[in-house]
C-alpha cells in the first residue's frame, strides 16, 4: 500500500511533468524551452508541502500560487523554475533574493548556489521562513527583515539577484549590487495588472542590457520612499 511519502513523491513527479510541459509551451516567448537538469533536481529536492499551511496541503503540488498569509503568496512552481533557469546560478554563486515569503524559492536557489541571501519586509514571514529553512536543514541561506528595494549592500556584489515581487521600476541599488557578468531577474510593472518578467544582464564593462521574457502577475514590491 502507498504511504504518505509515496503519494508526495508521485505528486511532485506530476508537478515536474507539468512544469516541463509549460516551459516547452511558453518557449517561443521566453526563449527557454527546456529546464536544465540542475533546476529540475532542485525543484524535485524541495518539499513544497512544508512551505504551505495545513489547509493547502492537498494542493501543495498543484502548479499554482498559494496564499501564505499577510496577503502574500508562494509563487507558482513553473514561475519559480523559469526564474531560476533564467538566473543560472552555479555552485560557486552568491545570490540575493528579494521577497522571501515562505522561503520556497530561497530553498530552490540554495540547492544550486553556494550562498543565498534573502530579504523580506514582513517580520513574521522573515521569522517563519528562517525557522522553516533551518528545520529543513538548509545552512546556506540567510534571511533579513528589511526593505529589499535597497538590496543587501554588506554582502554585495552578487552573481545573481532574483526579485519575487513586482517593482514599478528596477531598483537602482539592485543593479549596482550586481557583479559584472551577473544577472537580475525581476517582474516590472504596475501592481494589480500584468507585469513583464525581465532579465537584466551586466557585462564585464558594467553595461546593462535588458530583455522582456513573459507577462506575469506578482504581489507588489512595497517601497516607502524615505
Ligand atoms: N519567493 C516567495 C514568494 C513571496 S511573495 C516564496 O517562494 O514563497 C513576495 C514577497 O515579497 C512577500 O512575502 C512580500 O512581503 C515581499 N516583499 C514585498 N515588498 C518587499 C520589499 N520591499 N522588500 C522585501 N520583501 C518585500
Amino acid at each position: 500500500m502507498a504511504d504518505g511519502s509515496d503519494l508526495i513523491h508521485a505528486a511532485r513527479r506530476r508537478l515536474l511533468e507539468r512544469v516541463v510541459a509549460e516551459t516547452r509551451e511558453t518557449g517561443d516567448l521566453t526563449g527557454c524551452y527546456v529546464l536544465s537538469a540542475g533546476v529540475l533536481a532542485a525543484l524535485d529536492g524541495v518539499p513544497r508541502h512544508c512551505f504551505v499551511s495545513a489547509e493547502q496541503l492537498d494542493v501543495a503540488y498543484v502548479d499554482q500560487p498559494l496564499p501564505i498569509g499577510r496577503g502574500q503568496t508562494i509563487s507558482q512552481p513553473f514561475i519559480v523554475a523559469l526564474m531560476t533557469e533564467l538566473l543560472q546560478p552555479n555552485p560557486q554563486a552568491v545570490v540575493l533574493e528579494i521577497g522571501t515569503g515562505s522561503g520556497y524559492q530561497s530553498a530552490v536557489l540554495a540547492q544550486l548556489a553556494r550562498r543565498v541571501y534573502s530579504v523580506e519586509r514582513i517580520p513574521e514571514l522573515a521569522e517563519s521562513a528562517t525557522r522553516r529553512l533551518h528545520e529543513l536543514g538548509y545552512r546556506n541561506i540567510e534571511i533579513r527583515n528589511a526593505d529589499g528595494w535597497y538590496g543587501w549592500e554588506e554582502n554585495a556584489p552578487f552573481d545573481g539577484i532574483l526579485v519575487t515581487a513586482a517593482a514599478v521600476d528596477v531598483p537602482p541599488a539592485l543593479v549596482h549590487q550586481l557583479k559584472p557578468g551577473g544577472r537580475l531577474v525581476i517582474p516590472v510593472g504596475e501592481p494589480s495588472r500584468c507585469q513583464m518578467l525581465r532579465v537584466l544582464q551586466k557585462d564585464a564593462r558594467n553595461i546593462v542590457e535588458a530583455r522582456a521574457v513573459l507577462p506575469v502577475a506578482f504581489v507588489p514590491l512595497v517601497h516607502d520612499p524615505a
